[in-house]
């Protein structure tokens, strides 16, 4: 076997871990770990997805607001054991569990995977971009805020998180920067 196969099944190996343990976060494999060329339809292969939705790009709509994250697609995952994640190249959102949650709280969670594409996988910058960008869009309001902060609360620190209030007051002081700009 190569290095770089064994490489990759590393890789793999660490993101069903990390997805079958840490909820409310999210997971973003770089470029530089993922297998090359990891693509919607071998993700669908892998996770044994049947009838997969992919949405392309610019053709997603949450609760009515249509959404969009450069060239990138969006796959539907109802077995992921989170709510969204991000391959270098494409967005994983899980339906079973974001059907429960508020409008505002969906869109930033998308933009926050969205954000890791362009920003890479640090989870706080990816977090503010999501809340100044919904801010700009006119997505995000105060009483979304607020909604993501509750959403967010219970969520224990992990490698990649700070805990949850953490997490939240970071990111009202993001939405009070752009508030200031605007
Ligand atoms: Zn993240």
């Amino acid at each position: 076997m190569s290095k770089k196969a064994v490489r990759i099944q590393e890789v793999e190996k660490t993101f069903f871990t990390i997805i079958t343990t840490v909820l409310i976060s999210c997971l973003f494999v770089l470029p530089s770990f993922a297998a090359e060329n990891y693509t919607i339809k071998k993700y669908i292969k892998d996770r044994g997805l049947k009838n997969a939705r992919v949405v392309a790009p610019g053709r997603l709509k949450i609760d009515g607001t249509r959404l969009i994250c450069g060239k990138r697609p969006t796959v539907f995952d109802p077995t992921l054991d989170d709510y969204g994640g991000a391959f270098d190249g494409f967005i994983i959102l899980n339906p079973r569990l974001l059907k429960r949650l508020p409008r505002q709280v969906k869109i930033w969670i998308y933009s926050h995977e969205c954000a890791h594409q362009f920003r890479g996988p640090d989870e706080a910058t990816a977090d503010c971009f999501a809340i100044k960008r919904g801010v700009r869009r006119g997505w995000l309001k105060e009483d979304g805020m607020k909604q993501i902060c509750k959403f967010i609360w219970s969520a224990p620190a992990s490698h990649m998180h700070p805990p949850g209030p953490e997490r939240c007051a970071y990111m009202k002081r993001c939405f009070a920067s752009v508030q200031k700009k605007k």
